[in-house]
């Protein structure tokens, strides 16, 4: 056998190898059609959004969303990387225990990242994908650098969503990433490596600014999605945030501020002059927020800003 030959063989092996490994089973067009039909009629039953039967085609066994768009041909085999038995035990899951999807599918697309979430982080959610343009426009009216090495942090950083949306936004920056919760701390640190962002953000796990003494003065920004829901309201949430997400990446104490009012307070410690504080908050919280940064007197300009419901979201201080 030549070397080509050798290698043309090796390559066919490899190729066979990787499909056994990806391809849980092929079903006919018709078959599939028929199993995503039935599943969508059960979520509707269940008030629940037959869209989601398409993302799970999609994300848990790797259907084309516009084959599903269009209907595949009934003779034509689909290969899914889980089988239509797998498939089903998870949209019973979804069905009856109210599981998120995303924790069943084990990943959420979240601006250009695909990341890994378990039940020990918040699933990322697309109105936190705005505090990364956010935390961009404010870097440039403050006139702050985004090329000189400098440090940003992420507290409460969950999955590590807003860490690798801000090492990616300011290339040259160093995210300093914090979660009270180790199991937390190590999905964001998958997430990082899968996304090759480890050398520029570093974990911690502790309390808010507790790991960050060092950089006290330093940071350029501060950017958090803290738990900001009242204690009294997290029963009445829906069974899949209520029942499956971690209840400490969402109770923010009596009036929900309870978090927000102690980074806001401890900020100005950690904050270069003209360094930008971004919060996410509730809806119906932006007076009290806009109130908590003011009394402090740290701070500059203090804004508002929606997210893409036009609900008040996001709450902005530069420090003087
Ligand atoms: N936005 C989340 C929700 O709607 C709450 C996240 C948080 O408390 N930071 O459930």
């Amino acid at each position: 056998m030549t070397a080509a030959e050798t290698a043309a063989e090796t390559a066919a092996e490899t190729v066979a190898e990787t499909v056994a490994e990806t391809v849980a089973e092929t079903v006919a067009g018709d078959r599939l059609w028929q199993w995503r039909q039935q599943s969508r009629q059960a979520a509707i039953a269940h008030q629940i959004d037959p869209a989601e039967v398409d993302w799970l085609l999609h994300h848990a066994a790797g259907v084309e969303p516009l084959l599903l768009k269009l209907g595949p041909p009934a003779d034509r085999a689909i290969a899914l990387r889980r089988s239509l038995a797998d498939l089903t035990q998870l949209w019973t899951e979804r069905l009856h225990a109210r599981t998120p999807v995303q924790y069943l599918v084990g990943s959420v697309p979240w601006r250009e990242f695909d990341l890994a979430v378990s039940p020990a982080v918040l699933i990322p959610r697309p109105e936190t994908e705005l505090l990364i343009d956010l935390a961009l426009a404010a870097a440039a009216q403050q006139g702050l650098s985004t090329h000189l090495p400098h440090h940003w942090a992420d507290l409460g950083t969950g999955s590590g969503a807003i860490a690798l949306g801000l090492a990616t936004a300011f290339p040259t920056a160093t995210v300093h990433a914090v979660d009270a919760s180790g199991d937390a701390a190590a999905i964001a640190r998958q997430n990082a490596e899968a996304t090759g962002l480890t050398s520029r953000i570093q974990f911690y796990q502790g309390s808010w600014f507790e790991p960050l003494s060092r950089l006290a003065g330093q940071l350029q920004g501060i950017v958090s999605n803290p738990p900001y829901i009242p204690t009294c309201d997290l029963a009445s949430l829906d069974p899949e945030v209520a029942q499956h997400e971690p209840p400490a990446a969402l109770d923010g104490g009596p009036d929900g501020l309870d978090c927000i009012r102690h980074i806001a307070r401890s900020a100005p410690h950690y904050l270069q002059p003209g360094g930008i504080l971004l919060l996410e908050m509730m809806a119906g919280q932006a007076a009290a927020v806009t109130q908590i940064l003011a009394a402090t007197e740290e701070y500059a300009e203090i804004q508002i800003y929606p997210d893409l419901a036009g609900i008040e979201r996001f709450a902005l201080g530069a420090l003087k």
